[in-house]
Formats: structure tokens, sequence, C-alpha cells
């Protein structure tokens, strides 16, 4: 899963960035609403953490265009405290949910794990595929209750198949949430990754459809 933080105050920006990577997230960070606003119009996120107050473009004038455009990815946005109109114009402008600043980083991971949730249809923060359980709230993925320690790509790999069950899944999109924007992307490692990950979890969990993809397989 990748998720966007639009903050301009660097230490807020990166408390946020270490917080989230710490929970298993691909993150890219952007200081200002211009870069936010392309961002977000032609990258891939799971979900984006928005300040209202930005440089050079506002973060609702930002989110009114991502809507405008079509853009569905859940947006969160950071408000000042007891402004309300804020917080109401911010829903109308498209916003999924807010947070009021300031906020304790496990308010935001929770939040941010049911916006990513509700996009994907699931009640549970535990997500199962017959042994197969990931527990998003503590990284953790067990098969019939054993641990089994994964690395964060392998992590972020499994953890986007298991909130898309039963779909195809290209490797152009997998590549797109699983990594942040700076890093070297290869399409060639997600094959790595799933081999790795059929190696600790039950050979037949994720499907190769030859030529298209991968598709976690949902036992009936
Ligand atoms: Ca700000």
């Amino acid at each position: 899963m990748r998720v966007l933080v639009v903050e301009d105050e660097p230490t807020l920006a990166g408390q946020l960035q270490a917080s989230l990577m710490q929970a298993g997230y691909a993150v890219d960070v952007s200081g200002n609403g211009r870069e936010a606003l392309f961002l977000g119009e032609t990258e891939s996120y799971d979900a984006v953490i928005l300040d209202l107050g930005l440089p050079q473009m506002d973060g609702l004038s930002v989110l009114r265009r991502w809507r405008a455009m079509g853009r569905t990815q859940p947006v969160l946005i950071l408000t000042a405290r007891d402004n309300w109109s804020e917080k109401v114009a911010g829903i109308d402008a498209g916003a999924d949910d807010y947070l009021t600043k300031p906020f304790h980083p496990e308010e935001l991971l929770a939040r941010v794990r049911a916006l990513i949730r509700r996009a994907g249809g699931q009640a549970s923060t535990r997500l199962a595929c017959g042994p197969v359980e990931l527990d998003t709230r503590s990284s953790r993925v067990t098969v019939d209750g054993q641990a089994v320690t994964l690395t964060s790509h392998e992590y972020r790999v499994l953890a986007y198949l298991m909130h898309h069950p039963d779909r195809l899944i290209s490797r152009t999109e997998l590549t797109e949430h699983i990594y942040a924007q700076d890093f070297d992307r290869d399409s060639n490692t997600i094959e790595v990754f799933i081999g790795r990950l059929r190696k600790k979890l039950p050979q037949d969990l994720i499907e190769t459809v030859r030529g298209l993809g991968y598709r976690l397989r949902v036992p009936s």
C-alpha cells in the first residue's frame, strides 16, 4: 500500500513518513500544493494525507482539482483546531475524513487503515485468505496461527493482494503500489518477491496469470 503525505512543515512531514513506513507503507512526501496536485494526478496512491495550508496551491484547491478530474483516492485532510468551517469545506470538496492538528500518530494510522479498508470494501483490520491472516494493525502475517517473517517489500506485495482478493493484479499495478516515487523501480523484482512469498506461504495462495499478472486465490 502506498501513501502520499502532503505537508509543508518538515518536522511533521518527517514524523508522518517515519510512522507510516514503520507501519509497512510505501510513502511519498510533498511540501507544496502544486507538486502534490501533479503526484495525485499521475501516481497511484491507496490513501493521501493532505494538509490544507500549503504553499503554491492550498489543499482544498488541490482536492477539488483531483475530484474534478475523477481521481478517487481516499483523502484525509489535516485541519487547524476549532476551525469547523474548514472541515465542512474539506468534506464537501471530497475529503473522506479529517484529523485536527495536533494529533497522535496512532490515530492517524488508524484512520489511514480505515480509509484503505473502506476503499477495498473490507470490514475488519484482519484480512484472511484460507490459513493466511494479515493483521493491518500490527503488520503481522500468520499461517495457521504461526507467525511468518516477511521483508517490507514482501509484506507490501502481500498486503496489496490481500486487500484485493480474487482480482487479477498486473505487475505494473503492484509496482505502483509498493514503491515510493524515488525508489528505483524494476517490475522484474515483483517476480522475485512473489517467489519468496510462495516459499513462506501456502504455495497455491498466489496464482500467476501468464502474461497478465497475479491473483490471490480465495479458497471456496
Ligand atoms: Ca501547513
